[in-house]
């Protein structure tokens, strides 16, 4: 199995310690109890990768993080950024213990400025109530992970989250202006701001970006806000073969002329799984197909919306669609989104040993992915896996399911080896191990080995600027040695 972390030397938290870190944020922020820590201590990887805190804050400003931050250095203990613990990668799990600090009490949007178009808020405000309290001012957010009513916005950028409308809007990093950041030493940085452009120098707000929590704390955001956008139609089809969904894929975007707000796909697996678990009625063509494609068209009124439908449904039908089915009422588009959006968290809930990727390769491999993907599997038993995603940006998730009731420590030696042998795969096709989750721990070892030593030598030299005594989020992304 591959190990978890190298050994590092760190110091444990001691009461006088904890004594400090309650003057700083106060007792009652300061959580030193084992069942009041425990939840703090795996996020939706798996409670089979917990690994306890000696403590848990509660920050409430960027001072007390700036505090923080001085007393750790000075005494040497790691420190772990926390937001809702969404995370897919273990990316917020305290791999040395130490202190997690998590950033649920700084829930406040600041303002919403109507005249620039942005939003200035805390890290730890939940994306949905950001998106609501956006389209209440008649504007929009155009980040959208699946776990939108749970991951928080710092996090989302913490982590580069993707989702469901990146083909169209981009991923996180396309939506923020500026961030306000303390330091691994407890420095404040304010990078970039409510202004739209930038050439000046380095780009650090960039390089927070997708960091992991490594290189700093965020402690305030500035996002991008968009008008509302037009009205929207969804088309769910269903095609017998992979290979047909992804041509399809490419042919629709080709003929409407348009990049639609979103393009996902599901396999017969994930739908039969989800449909069943939640006792949904089947979706149009359950019997015979292997392969269904779900995505949104854009249009500016009713004329073009079923324009749009009409020449991207005979795209599908033009690559071997099975059918075509137009959901041009609000309750008709619930229904289909119903299945895809609640297919990761039925998958999680169903099994108790599940192992979920997110591999990108360009869009025309993802047809071949999914094949030789099958191909590696068949060489091993015990194992079922299923295959969603968005197949717009050519982003699988392909997730490994225990079917043999393995013990803990069996699933983890057992699927890691497939993983790395899939993650690898995607990125011999000219793709990368992860588009959107990150690299927490769970994937370091394959980055390592996707990358080679050399990108990952340049990115510890980075690491060793903003946090010389390598305490911040230590062993995610890389070993510190
Ligand atoms: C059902 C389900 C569906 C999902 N769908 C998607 C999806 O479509 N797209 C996608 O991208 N992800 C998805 N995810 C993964 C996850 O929701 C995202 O990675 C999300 O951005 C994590 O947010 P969080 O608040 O839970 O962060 P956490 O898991 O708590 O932390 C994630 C990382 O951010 C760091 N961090 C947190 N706050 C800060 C801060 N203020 N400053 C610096 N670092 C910080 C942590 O140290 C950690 O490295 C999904 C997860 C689930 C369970």
């Amino acid at each position: 199995m591959v190990k978890e972390k190298v050994d590092v030397e760190y110091n444990k938290v001691t009461p006088e310690i904890a004594g400090e870190l309650g003057t700083i944020f106060g007792e009652k922020n300061v959580l030193t109890e084992v069942e009041k820590m425990e939840s703090y201590a795996y996020d939706e990887r798996g409670k089979q990768f917990r690994h306890m805190p000696d403590v848990v804050v509660k920050a409430e400003n960027e001072e007390q993080i700036a505090q923080l931050m001085k007393l750790a250095n000075a005494e040497h203990i790691p420190v772990t950024p926390r937001g809702a613990g969404s995370g897919l990668a273990g990316a917020a799990v305290p791999l040395y213990g130490g202190i997690v600090l998590s950033l649920e009490k700084m829930n406040k949007i600041l303002e919403l400025d109507e005249i620039n178009m942005v939003a200035v808020c805390e890290p730890g405000v939940v994306t949905n109530d950001l998106c609501k309290a956006v389209a209440d001012k008649g504007l929009f957010y155009a980040g959208y992970p699946m776990s939108v009513e749970s991951s928080y916005i710092g996090s989302n950028i913490a982590t580069n989250a993707g989702g469901a409308k990146v083909i169209k809007y981009g991923s996180t990093r396309s939506h923020v202006l500026g961030l306000e950041v303390i330091t691994p030493t407890g420095e404040k940085l304010s990078l970039g701001g409510k202004r739209r452009k930038e050439t000046s120098g380095y780009s650090l707000l960039h390089l927070m970006i997708g960091s992991e929590g490594t290189l700093g704390i965020i402690t305030k955001v500035i996002i991008n806000l968009m008008p509302t956008p037009n009205a929207t139609v969804d088309l769910l089809v269903p095609f017998g073969s992979f290979d047909d969904a992804v041509k399809a894929s490419s042919n629709v975007i080709r003929t409407t002329k348009v990049y639609p707000v979103s393009m996902e796909f599901m396999d017969i697996f994930s739908v039969k799984t989800t449909v069943e678990h939640l006792n949904l009625p089947p979706l149009p063509a359950q019997d015979k197909a292997e392969a269904y494609l779900l995505f949104t068209l854009e249009g500016k009124n009713r004329d073009e919306l079923d324009e749009l439908a009409e020449t991207a449904g005979t795209a599908c039908l033009e690559m071997g669609a099975l059918d075509v089915f137009v959901a041009s009422t609000k309750t008709e588009s619930e229904k289909v989104w119903n299945v895809r959006i609640n297919t990761p968290a039925v998958v999680l809930e169903k099994w108790p040993h599940v192992l979920g990727g997110d591999v990108v390769v360009p869009r025309s491999e993802t047809a071949e992915f999914i094949g030789r993907t099958k191909k590696i599997l068949e060489k091993y038993s015990g194992v079922q896996i299923s295959f969603y995603g968005h197949i717009g940006d050519g982003n699988i998730h392909p997730v490994l399911i225990d079917t043999a009731n393995r013990t803990d420590k069996e699933w983890m030696e057992f699927s890691e080896t497939i993983y790395e042998e899939v993650c690898l795969l995607g990125s011999q096709m000219g793709g990368t191990v992860s588009g959107e989750h990150g690299i927490g721990f769970a994937k370091k070892h394959v980055l390592g080995q996707s990358l080679g030593n050399y990108p990952i030598s340049v990115m510890r030299g980075i690491k060793k600027v903003f946090d010389p005594d390598g305490i911040l989020n230590p062993g995610k992304i890389f070993d510190l040695k």
